[in-house]
Parts: C-alpha cells; structure tokens; sequence
C-alpha cells in the first residue's frame, strides 16, 4: 500500500464532515498518545487518526480512507502482537472514545460500545449483581476479543463471549451501518463471531448477562520447578471433573525479583474462601512459595493477572492448543525449553507460557458450524506469551514464538480428536497461521461472506482471505 503524506490529504474536508469525532493527524495534540499499544513493537505511525464517537463517524471516515486509498486499521483496546491494531502511513479508526456500556436489569443484557474494555462491563455489570464473559485481564479490548472468540473465567459455566452475544451494530466497508442478531442480518451475525475483524467496525455488543454473586475467590500460587509434576496432575483432573465452577491456569514464568523459574498456578472459584480453599486444597499441600490468593468480588476476578500483563515494552504471542491429561513429559519439555531461552536472551525474562485449563463443556455444546469460530473440542489453549526490551531482539524472540506454537500443535496432532482447529485466532500474535488454519470447516463459508461484504478486502489486518 502507497504511504500518504498527510498534507496531501483534505483533512479539513474530513473534520468538516465528522459530527463530534476528531481526526488527529501527526501535528495534533493527542496524536502520539493514541498511538500507543499494548507491544510498543505494534505501534506504527498513521497518517490520521480518527477517534470517532458514532457509528456515523466510523462510516465516514471508512469512505474517506477508501476515497484517498489509504490502509484501515481499528482500534479497540489495543492489545493484538501482530499490529491489526495500527496502519504505517493509513488510516486509524480509534474506538478508545466510545466506551459508555448500558445495563438493562429486566431482559438481563449488556450493551457496550465498540471501544470498551473488559473492565468497564465489569464495573457496569456489577452495579445490577450480573457479569458475563470477558477477558481475564481487564484492560484487554471487548471488541478484538470478543470478535476472535473470547474465553474466560466464566467460559467453563456459560461458553465463549460469542456465545453469549446476542446483537451487535457494524458499520460495513459500504459504509452502511448495520444491526445484526440470530433474526436480524443472521448470516453477518454468523460471520463476525469469529472472523469479526475482517467484516467491519463493530460499534456495539449485546450480551447476555448472568446474575454473579459475590465474593468470589482467586488469585495466584507459585510453585518451584520440582512441584510440576504434581500441579500439571492436579490440573489435569479438575478439568475432567469441574462443572465450570472454577477455572485454572497453569504458568510458566520467572517473576520478579529473583526472576527464578516457577510454575506459576492462577486460580478462580465461583464461591466463598473456604469452599475455594477445601477445593484447591490438594495444591496448597503441595507448599507453594507464594500465595496471593484472596476473596474478591467478581468484579476484580479480572484484574487479578494485570500486574503481569502491564502495557509497555515489545510482545508478541502465539498460541496453540493441548489435550488433557497434559503429558508430564511435554510439561518438563516446555520448562525446559523456557529456562534455556531466557538464559540465552535475558531480556526476554518477563516472558510467560500459558495452559488454561478452562471446562470446554459449554464451549463444546454449541456446534462447530454454529458461528465463524471453529476452535470447538477437547482441547484447551496454550499461549507463548514473549515480551523484550530491545529491537535488536525482535526477530530471536519471534522466531522462538512461533516455533513453541508449532512443537505444541505438533504434539497436539498426535492425540486430538477430529474436532476444532486447536488453535485460538486471538492468539495469533505473530500470524503465521492462514484463514484456513483458523477457521478450518468453517472456512468455504467466511470467504464466501467476505466476499459478499468487504469485497475489497477493505478490513484486511486480521486473517488472510484470497477474496
Ligand atoms: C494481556 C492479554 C490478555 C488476554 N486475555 C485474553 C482472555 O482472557 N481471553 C481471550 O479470549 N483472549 C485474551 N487475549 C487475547 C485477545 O483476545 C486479543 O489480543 C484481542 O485481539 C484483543 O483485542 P483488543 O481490542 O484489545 O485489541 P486490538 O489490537 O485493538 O484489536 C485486535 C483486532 O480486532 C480488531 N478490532 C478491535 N475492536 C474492534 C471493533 N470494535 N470492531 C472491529 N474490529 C475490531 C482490530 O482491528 C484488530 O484487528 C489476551 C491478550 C492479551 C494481550
């Protein structure tokens, strides 16, 4: 795509034509800052940026960049390793303006706009006792993690956040703007959950929503290295035996300040403490050498892993999927593999691997061709979370990447029934997998319906379709 010079651009055409959003160019007060991502590494210099505050905003902006060939790209909480977030020398519809979420207490529903982040439907849901499922860390955006999929803690009890939406508004590459439900515009409907950034700007979600009481209770303990064994076994049996009650994630990291490799287990229980701690009782006997766990109001659940997921430094991800029971062999294989790749390049210590042991049972009682997500089956997500410091170790920690999602999808082959992909769209942080790879059965349909509506390919930042 041809880089634009801003002054060639009728910028002032543009405002004149914006009803209250901003369109920042590079000498405009706020342009850097909205510039800013999740991974520095994803951050690129846009020719504008607009920071739109309606869907009729959002449809002329698409217009103008169409009518002037510039790149699209859209923001929602900024937190995509690949970049789909940010466009060099295009043009940004910024989302971070539109944040305002709606309760409706007597049908159960939450409505929040395109730029919201997890945390403000949290807050918003709480006020009338109801939650649904979001993201695990709070800031992450609704709008990319819901339109790739989304798992949370509450997926063990309700399902993916796709299964839990039930309207959402889109603003098309035409410029229409479009309601869209199992009723309405039911074949969009069927396209956006899932392959939803490749279809248009979401302006704004419906969910369900389900009365959460509190406290609940969660947090993290830390194990040394010799208890692995012991937690991978413990985890492998909750997972069989939860009825979406709880949630785990089994880590792999070197936490400050000894930055010493641990297994690092985050836990959730929808219940009281004692309840939560009679359930996990089997791993606090294991002694682990940090526990930070605590009662909670729903509301905070999501926040418990944000001291690990600060915004700033370079990051990318992959993920990839295991079957459980997770061998203790493969287990010991990524240890190791962690401990030699942060001895070789140090400044990658901050890096993290993820097992999340969520139930899939909700996930899986929905079918496979239901929506554009084809990530169903009894298979749970792993994620290679890498994060740095410096340019000249980009291509070392994104090669590294890339290669543990492929061992794992390696093994992963060897024991997966012939069920989802195994792999989770949102995770493909260095997008080394095709469309076909991710949406696998689904994949004939998702062309043929972007072919219908972004002909050409307008929304082209997230997987790749030969339209
Ligand atoms: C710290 C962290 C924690 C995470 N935790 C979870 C988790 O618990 N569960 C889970 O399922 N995933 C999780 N993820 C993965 C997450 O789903 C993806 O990173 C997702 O892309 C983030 O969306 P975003 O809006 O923040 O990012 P962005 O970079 O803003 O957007 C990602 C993609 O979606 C598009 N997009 C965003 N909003 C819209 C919109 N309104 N309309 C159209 N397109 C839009 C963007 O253009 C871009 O292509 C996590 C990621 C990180 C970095």
């Amino acid at each position: 795509m041809e880089l634009h010079s801003t002054r060639a651009l009728p910028i002032s055409k543009l405002r004149g034509a914006l009803k209250g959003s901003f369109a920042l160019t590079p000498d405009s007060e706020g342009y850097e800052a909205s510039l800013h991502r999740w991974s520095e590494a994803a951050e690129k210099r846009a020719a504008v940026v607009v920071q739109a505050r309606s869907a009729e905003d959002v449809s002329t902006a698409l217009l103008f960049a169409q009518e002037h060939g510039l790149e699209v790209a859209v923001l929602g909480g900024g937190h995509s390793t690949s970049g789909s977030s940010s466009t060099e020398g295009g043009l940004v519809i910024d989302l971070t303006k539109m944040r305002h979420v709606t309760v409706n207490p007597s049908s159960k529903t939450i409505k929040a706009q395109g730029g919201t982040i997890w945390e403000d439907v949290d807050l918003a849901a709480a006020q009338y006792g109801l939650a649904t499922v979001g993201g695990t860390v709070n800031h992450t955006g609704v709008g990319g993690l819901t339109l790739g999929g989304g798992y949370g803690w509450l997926s063990g009890k309700y399902g993916l956040t796709i299964d839990n939406l039930v309207e959402a508004e889109v603003v098309l590459a035409d410029g229409r703007i479009m309601t869209t439900s199992e009723k309405q515009n039911s074949d969009l409907f069927w396209a956006i959950r899932g392959a939803g950034q490749s279809f248009g700007v979401v302006t704004s979600f419906t969910f369900r929503g389900y009365e959460q009481k509190d406290p609940v209770w969660g947090g993290l303990l830390a194990f040394d290295t010799a208890a692995l064994d012991k937690v991978i076994d413990f985890a492998n049996k909750l997972v069989e035996t939860t009825e979406g009650q709880s949630g785990m994630v089994v880590g792999i990291g070197a936490p400050a300040p000894t930055h010493e490799v641990r297994i690092l287990t985050i836990l959730f229980y929808d219940g009281d403490e004692e309840k939560a701690r009679a359930y996990y009782d089997a791993l606090f006997k294991l002694g682990p050498v940090v526990d930070r766990t605590s009662e909670m109001t729903y509301k905070q659940v999501n926040s418990m892993l944000n001291a690990v997921s600060t915004h700033g430094d370079r990051k990318t991800q992959k993920g990839s999927a295991f079957t459980a029971p997770l061998p203790a062999s493969l287990a010991k294989t990524l240890v190791q593999d962690y401990s030699q790749f942060i001895d070789e390049v140090p400044d990658a210590k901050k890096t993290i691997i993820l097992m999340e042991y969520f139930s899939q049972r909700m996930v899986n009682n929905v079918a496979q061709t239901a929506m554009s997500f084809a990530n169903r089956g009894f298979h749970y997500n792993i994620l290679f979370s890498t994060q740095w410091t410096g340019a000249q170790n980009d291509a070392k920690c994104r090669e590294w990447t890339r290669n543990m999602g492929r061992k794992v999808t390696n093994e992963l082959l060897k024991t997966k029934n012939n069920d989802g992909v195994g792999e989770y769209g949102n995770y493909d942080g260095v997008s080394s997998s095709s469309a076909q790879d991710i949406f696998g059965i689904n994949y004939e349909r998702v062309l043929e319906l972007k072919k219908r509506y972004d002909p050409k390919n307008i929304f082209a930042k997230g997987a790749v379709f030969d339209v």
